[in-house]
C-alpha cells in the first residue's frame, strides 16, 4: 500500500526541508497548513516553453505570458509622488521595459538574473515595446518543458517557485500513493492512477499529461462530495420514520377527484412528477423531494395533489410560502380549487376505509395577520384534526404548532430547506412519524450543481409548460427613444383592458432608499407617463394589510397598473396582467429577471416584457441579452453560471466545499453525473464502505464533519 493522504494531512507543512518557521507562517497565512494542502495547491496554469511566445513575436495590443530574465531593475517617484519601478527583462529574442506603478516591492523582488513569467499586455511607447503592470510569477530556474505556475502571495512572501519546490519535495518523500479506486473502473472511466495524477498535475512533460492528471483529481473530488451526499441521504431513509401512505388507483379517490374536476388535463411533466412524488409517498420513510419547474410551469397542482394524498388518508397538509402576500394568493387559489371536496366526518377520517358522515376538506390560512380568536380555533383544530390543509408564511413550523398527524409539508419557494428544518418536522406526524417533505422552487438550476447542491434530495423537474401560453416577448429598451415606445405600448395594452406591472430600480444596499425610489417613480408615471390611469404602489415597507388592500385591487381589475417593488417578485398571479417593465434592469440577476417576467404571460394574452436601460457592463449586457432571446429558465440559468461562476449559484452551501478545489461545476458538468452513478454504483454493493476503506477515509478526510453539516444545513 502506497501514501494515504490522511498521513500527509497530519504532518505539518514544515516538516518540508525548506520550510522553516518563516515560511511555515507564510504558507499559514495562504491556508496552507499540511504537507497534503502542500500537495493539493495545484498550479494554476502552465507555461508551455514549446509554444513559449516570445518578446520579438508580439503583437501590439497582445497579451502573453512571457518568461524573461531580468536584467536591471530600478525605482522612480511619479510627479504625483507615486512609486514607479522600471524593470528591463529579455527572452533572448528582444528586451523591453516593463513598468510597476505603485508596486515599490518589485525593485528589490526582481533582482537582475532572475526569471520570471510576466502575463501582460504589449504596448508600444515612443516606438519602444513595454508592458505595464503585468502579472509576475517567479518560476525560478527550472528546467522542463511545461512549467507549472502556482498562486503565490506577495503579501506573504511565496512565490510561486516556492511552491513548486515543496510539492516536488512532497512527491519525492512521498513516493507512491495509495489508490482508493479499482484498477477496472480507472480504465472504464480512462483516468490515470493516482501517483500518476499527482506527478503530472505538478511536473508534466506535455500540456497533455497535465489535462489526464486534472482529469482524474476533478473526479476524485467530485466522487467524495457524491459519496457523502448519497451516503445522507440513505443514512435519513433508513433511520427516519415516514408515514406510508395509501396511494390507490389514479391516486386515491380525493387525488382523482381533483385530476376530473380541473379545467384542463394535466401537462405530461405534472403526470410524471406526480407519479414520482405518489411512489415516494407510498415508501415507509420520509420523502424529501425538490420540485423544480419553471414560473408557472403548474407547480400549485402537484403540490395540492400531494397534499391530498395525505388528506385522504386521514392526515393534514401544510403549505408554507416565503410571504403572506404569497401565502394568501395559495389560500384562495387553493380554497377555490378544492371547493364542494368533502372528507368522512370519522375519528380517524380515513378516506379508504371511513364509512360515517362527510363534511367538508377544510383548508384555512394562518398568518400574523390571523386575528387571535381565529388562531385559537386554527390551532385547535389543528391538533384535533378537524383541519385538513393549513397554509401559512415559513414560520408555521418553528411557531411549536401542533397537528393530529401532519402527512405531508409543501415548501414553496425555499430551496434552502435543509436537514435542520426537517428536523423541526420530526414529531410532526402521528408518533414518531416524519411527515413527507416537498420543496418546490422556480429557481431552475442547472442539473449537475443540483446534483451537488441539492444531492441530499431527489429531484423532480417540470419541464413542460401547459398549452396555449403565447410566449412572452421580450426587448430592450436601450435608450430615450425606445422607452417613449415603452410607455405607449403600457398606455396601448391598458385601453385594452390589461394590467401592467412597473418594477423599480433594485437597490440592494436599503430598502428605505428603495422604498423611496419606488414612490418617486411612482409620483413621476402618474403625473406623466401615466396620468390618467389608476395606478397602485406596492413596496416592503406597507403594512401587511395596505400591501392586501392593494394586492386585492389589482386582482380584480381596479388598478391598470402597479409600480413595485420586487415584493412581486415570486408567485403573484394575475393573469390580466401582460406587460412588465423593469427599470433598471441591468441592476437585476438573471434569475430574478426571469422570476419578474413570469409575472406576466400566464393567461392566454400575447405579453411583453420590457427591460429598460443601458448595460454598464458586458456581463450586464449578456445578461439582457440572455433574457430577450429566452424565455427557458434552464437555459439562463446555465448563462448565468457561465457568466457568475458556481460560487455565486451555489451560495451558501458551496462554502461548506473546500474539497472543490480542481473540480468546475461549470467546465466539468459531465463529471457530476459520472461522480454522482459512480457513487451510486459503489454504495449499492458497499453501503458501508467496507471494501473501500480508503476511499471513506478521504471523504472523511477532506468533507469534514461540520462542513458537511453545513453544507447540508445552509
Ligand atoms: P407555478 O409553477 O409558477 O407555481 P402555477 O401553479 O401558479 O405555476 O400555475 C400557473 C398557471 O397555470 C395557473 O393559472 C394554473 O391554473 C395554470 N395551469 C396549471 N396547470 C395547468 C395545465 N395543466 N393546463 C393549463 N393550465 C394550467
Ligand atoms: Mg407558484
Amino acid at each position: 500500500m502506497g501514501r494515504r493522504l490522511a498521513q500527509l494531512a497530519n504532518l505539518p507543512a514544515s516538516e518540508l526541508k525548506g520550510v522553516g518557521a518563516t515560511k511555515a507562517a507564510s504558507l499559514g497565512k495562504m491556508g496552507i497548513r499540511s504537507v497534503l494542502d502542500v500537495l493539493t495547491h495545484y498550479p494554476r496554469r502552465y507555461i508551455d516553453r514549446t509554444k513559449e511566445a516570445k518578446i520579438a513575436d508580439l503583437e501590439v495590443g497582445e497579451e502573453a505570458a512571457i518568461l524573461v530574465n531580468v536584467k536591471r531593475s530600478t525605482q522612480r517617484r511619479t510627479g504625483k509622488g507615486k512609486s514607479m519601478v522600471i524593470v528591463t527583462v529579455t527572452d533572448g529574442t528582444a528586451s523591453m521595459d516593463v513598468t510597476f506603478f505603485g508596486q515599490p516591492f518589485r525593485e528589490k523582488q526582481l533582482q537582475p538574473g532572475l526569471d520570471a513569467v510576466f502575463f501582460g499586455k504589449l504596448e508600444l511607447y515612443g516606438g519602444k515595446r513595454k508592458m505595464t503592470n503585468p502579472v509576475v510569477d517567479l518560476i525560478g530556474n527550472r528546467t522542463g518543458r511545461i512549467l507549472p505556475v502556482y498562486g503565490q502571495s506577495e503579501k506573504a512572501g511565496i512565490a510561486s517557485w516556492d511552491i513548486a519546490r515543496f510539492c516536488e519535495e512532497t512527491l519525492r518523500r512521498a513516493g507512491d500513493f495509495a489508490e482508493p479506486l479499482d484498477e477496472a473502473l480507472l480504465d472504464r472511466l480512462d483516468l490515470v492512477a493516482r501517483t500518476e495524477a499527482f506527478r503530472a498535475i505538478h511536473l508534466p512533460e506535455s500540456m497533455a499529461e497535465a489535462g489526464a492528471a486534472r482529469k482524474r483529481l476533478v473526479f476524485d473530488e467530485l466522487l467524495r462530495v457524491q459519496v457523502e451526499l448519497v451516503r445522507r441521504k440513505r443514512e435519513l431513509e433508513r433511520t427516519a420514520v415516514g408515514i406510508a401512505h395509501v396511494v390507490g388507483d389514479g391516486g386515491g379517490p380525493l387525488v382523482k377527484r381533483f385530476h376530473e374536476v380541473l379545467p384542463y388535463d394535466l401537462t405530461g411533466a405534472q403526470a410524471r412528477t406526480i407519479v414520482e412524488i405518489n411512489e415516494d409517498l407510498a415508501k415507509g420513510h420520509p420523502m424529501h423531494r425538490l420540485l423544480q419547474g419553471d414560473v408557472g410551469a403548474g407547480k400549485t397542482v402537484v403540490a395540492v395533489s400531494a397534499m391530498l394524498v395525505a388528506v385522504q388518508g386521514g392526515h393534514q397538509a401544510a403549505l408554507m410560502a416565503p410571504t403572506e402576500v404569497l401565502a394568501e394568493q395559495h389560500h384562495l387559489g387553493i380554497k377555490h380549487l378544492l371547493e364542494g371536496f368533502t372528507v368522512p366526518d370519522t375519528d380517524d377520517g380515513n378516506l379508504f376505509g371511513g364509512a360515517g358522515m362527510d363534511r367538508s376538506l377544510r383548508v384555512a390560512l394562518l398568518t400574523n395577520r390571523t386575528t387571535a380568536g381565529d388562531r385559537r380555533k386554527i390551532l385547535e383544530d389543528m391538533a384535533t384534526g378537524n383541519l385538513d390543509i393549513v397554509i401559512g408564511t415559513h414560520s408555521l413550523i418553528s411557531e411549536g404548532i401542533e397537528f393530529k398527524s401532519l402527512g405531508v409539508v409543501v415548501i414553496d419557494e425555499q430551496h434552502r430547506f435543509g436537514v435542520e428544518q426537517r428536523a423541526a418536522l420530526r414529531d410532526k406526524g402521528a408518533g414518531d412519524a416524519m411527515p413527507d417533505v416537498l420543496v418546490m422552487t422556480a429557481t431552475p438550476i442547472p442539473r449537475t450543481a443540483a446534483m451537488t447542491v441539492y444531492g441530499d434530495l431527489d429531484v423532480s423537474v417540470l419541464d413542460e409548460l401547459p398549452p396555449g401560453r403565447t410566449p412572452i416577448v421580450t426587448r430592450w429598451a436601450q435608450n430615450d427613444m425606445d422607452e417613449v415606445q415603452v410607455w405607449q405600448q403600457v398606455r396601448d395594452e391598458i385601453a385594452e383592458g390589461r394590467q401592467v406591472y412597473v418594477v423599480c430600480p433594485l437597490i440592494e444596499e436599503s430598502e428605505k432608499l428603495e422604498v423611496r425610489s419606488a414612490q418617486e417613480t411612482f409620483e413621476e408615471l402618474t403625473s406623466g407617463e401615466l396620468s390618467g390611469l389608476r395606478v397602485g404602489l406596492l413596496h416592503g415597507r406597507l403594512k401587511s394589510d395596505e400591501k392586501d388592500a392593494v394586492m386585492t385591487q389589482f386582482r380584480a381589475g381596479e388598478l391598470d397598473a402597479l409600480v413595485s417593488t420586487t415584493v412581486i417578485e415570486v408567485g403573484v398571479d394575475v393573469p390580466n396582467a401582460t406587460v412588465m417593465v423593469i427599470l433598471d434592469a441591468t441592476r437585476f440577476g438573471i434569475a430574478q429577471l426571469h422570476q419578474l417576467r413570469g409575472r406576466v404571460g400566464r393567461g392566454a394574452a400575447k405579453s411583453f416584457c420590457w427591460l429598460v436601460g443601458e448595460a454598464k457592463t458586458p456581463d450586464g449586457e449578456a445578461r439582457l441579452e440572455a433574457l430577450v432571446r429566452s424565455t427557458d429558465g434552464f437555459e439562463l440559468a446555465e448563462v448565468d453560471l457561465d457568466l457568475r461562476g458556481e460560487g455565486t449559484i451555489m451560495g451558501e452551501r458551496q462554502k461548506g466545499q473546500n474539497d472543490l478545489k480542481l473540480a468546475s461545476l461549470r467546465r466539468d458538468r459531465e463529471w457530476v453525473v459520472t461522480a454522482r452513478e459512480i457513487a451510486i454504483e459503489i454504495l449499492d454493493t458497499d453501503p458501508e464502505l467496507i471494501k473501500h476503506e480508503l476511499l471513506a477515509e478521504e471523504v472523511d478526510l477532506f468533507l469534514k464533519a461540520d462542513d458537511i453539516d453545513f453544507l447540508m444545513k445552509s
